[in-house]
């Protein structure tokens, strides 16, 4: 993906790529691939905003896939330790993270009064590079996360 093209989508323009990659990635940590996880991944990759363990549970039992909220939250945590997604939300709602995507981190914009957030492949900046080499750090990615406005409530604010 360009990133021209991704800077004009929000996070749910590539939701089966986040998905498709994100099962590899478990597979890869030999992790079980069940019905629940799949479809958190889908979940989160559709998803323009972030979702709280309570959102994907309600959401999970209207789609009739059988899960409890603990394994809500567990799936969650292993996501967030595998890079795959996390917390970002002003209600401690997760969002997905695709490093290695398509650049070497994730650019996310969160906005403070809807929630929604867009996601952007982020380069190494030269920023980053240059402070890390100052403490001897060797960076492989880089992941930040913007609070503000989305163009429609930065109109209203
Ligand atoms: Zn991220
Ligand atoms: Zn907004």
């Amino acid at each position: 993906m360009s990133r021209q093209h991704a800077q004009s989508q929000p996070v749910a323009s590539d939701a089966d790529s986040y998905a498709e990659l994100a099962v590899e990635a478990l597979r890869r940590a030999r992790l079980r691939i069940t019905r629940p996880r799949r479809s958190i991944l889908a979940l989160l990759g559709q998803s323009t905003e972030a979702l709280t363990a309570t959102d994907i549970y309600e959401s999970l039992r209207k789609r009739r896939v059988a899960v409890d909220q603990a394994s809500v939250y567990r799936t969650l945590a292993l996501l967030e330790e595998y890079g795959l997604a996390h917390k970002a939300g002003n209600r401690g709602g997760y969002v997905r993270c695709q490093r290695g995507a398509g650049g070497d981190g994730q650019l996310h914009m969160v906005c403070r009064r809807c929630d929604r957030v867009l996601a952007v492949d982020l380069p190494l900046t030269p920023v980053c590079t240059t402070e890390a080499a100052e403490h001897g750090f060797v960076p492989e990615s880089c992941h930040v996360v913007l609070r503000g406005y989305c163009s429609r409530c930065a109109q209203l604010v």
